[in-house]
């Protein structure tokens, strides 16, 4: 034993099979063979990883999956939606830019514009995406990149994704489409026009709300090369662990999208003329207030989000939600669970009250994030939790 030390990594077992499961590489660093065979790896002659925040394999696996999703190549994981949306925004854009966002994106996405990026000389404004003349209307000389997500949180608003990217095109700007709400089962943005596209994989993709992380992607090459070397310096790495997690998510990412579409679809008719419902806003629904779009841009792909208001105010929303106790009240999507929101107390908070009116939202106002729980079951507890309410 006088050589051998404790401290001494033991050699991995050889096997002459391969594992079927992708393996979890939590390694932070890599040892090379020679300051040659560095020099190699470096400059991209050879193969490999040198140090986790660079790249890593798991990282690599679950961006190679959601770049064939997407369609494109060179996509990055990073380490929330968020790191995904400021690789999406920093890599590309300078001081005296302007940046162009939709009126309802995410909070968070929101919240950058109007006080991160002024701060660093960045112009923002936000603008209709349901409406290409608004948009084009609040174009400035200096855009440099429009910012949209397809369907809005939580009045599911459909963008005009078509028209938006055909006057991008024309303009020369960069169109940055968020497409976590919709993915790529429902709308593929590339394919639309987009330049840059942007996930919270946190969110339907690893599906198990268990994981935070993003990917983002580019076509063009030079766009991936500069969002890559953002993300490294910046160090916007994600987990191996989380990478491995998500990758495992989205396995069945398919089968939950579908089921959960199926469960939306039959949920929002059934909410449809309860006592107490005001309103259900579902884009399948022939009542949307953006129905042709949906046919010509989703088709069948209407999703997994269910939006209702009830009447009776706060008291009624905290009877609905005590009532609905099988259903998990978190502010989150995407889980293969069914989730309960109510925007007034948490995403859209922030608002004042009338803020929220001009959104159409009330006290009354839920989002549901509807999971793949047999559509019978969520039909019955949530028709018991809107009775409760309006009893
Ligand atoms: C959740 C979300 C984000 C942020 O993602 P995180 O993984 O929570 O950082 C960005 N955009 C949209 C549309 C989201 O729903």
């Amino acid at each position: 034993m006088s050589d051998d030390t404790l401290v001494r990594r033991t050699p991995w077992p050889e096997s002459s099979s391969r594992a079927v499961g992708t393996p979890l590489q939590p390694s932070v660093v890599y040892a090379a063979e020679s300051p040659d065979r560095l020099d190699d790896l470096y400059e991209g002659r050879a193969p490999g990883y040198s140090y986790a925040r660079e790249r890593h394999p798991n990282a690599d696996v679950l961006a190679t999956k959601i770049d064939g999703m997407e369609g494109c190549t060179g996509g990055i994981t990073v380490g929330s939606g968020m790191a995904a949306v400021t690789a999406g925004l920093l890599a590309h854009l300078k001081a005296g830019d302007h940046l162009l966002g939709g009126n309802q994106l995410y909070g968070r996405s929101l919240r950058m514009m109007s006080t991160e990026l002024p701060r660093m000389g960045i112009e923002t404004s936000l603008a209709d995406p349901t409406d290409v003349a608004a948009i084009e209307a609040a174009l400035r000389p200096n855009t440099r990149m429009v910012l949209i997500e397809v369907v809005s949180n939580p009045t599911l608003r459909v963008a005009d994704l078509d028209g938006i990217a055909q006057l991008c095109k024309s303009r020369g700007i960069l169109l940055a489409v968020d497409n976590t709400f919709t993915t790529p089962r429902a709308v593929k943005p590339f394919d639309h026009g987009a330049d840059i596209v942007i996930h919270s994989v946190t969110k339907l993709l690893a599906g198990h709300s268990d994981a935070t992380l993003g990917w983002v992607g580019a076509r063009d090459a030079a766009l991936n090369e500069a969002m890559l070397g953002f993300a490294q310096t910046l160090g916007l790495t994600a987990s191996p662990f989380d990478c491995w997690l998500a990758e495992r998510g989205l396995y069945s990412f398919e089968l939950r999208y579908d089921r959960a579409e199926e469960n939306a679809r039959a949920l929002a008719d059934h909410l449809h003329g309860l006592p107490g419902m005001e309103r259900v806003i579902y884009p399948g629904r022939p009542d949307h207030p953006d129905h042709n779009r949906v046919a010509s841009l989703l088709g069948e792909r209407t999703g997994n989000m269910v939006t209702f208001e009830i009447a009776g105010g706060r008291e009624a929303a905290n009877k609905l939600v005590r009532a609905a106790s099988n259903i998990a009240f978190a502010p989150t999507l995407g889980d293969i669970g069914t989730t309960l929101s109510h925007p007034a107390t948490s995403s859209h908070r922030a608002l004042t009250p009338e803020g929220r009116a001009a959104l159409g939202l009330s006290e009354g106002s839920f989002r549901v994030s509807v999971g793949v729980e047999p559509a019978d079951l969520l039909c019955r507890e949530f028709e018991a939790a809107v009775r409760a309410a309006a009893a």
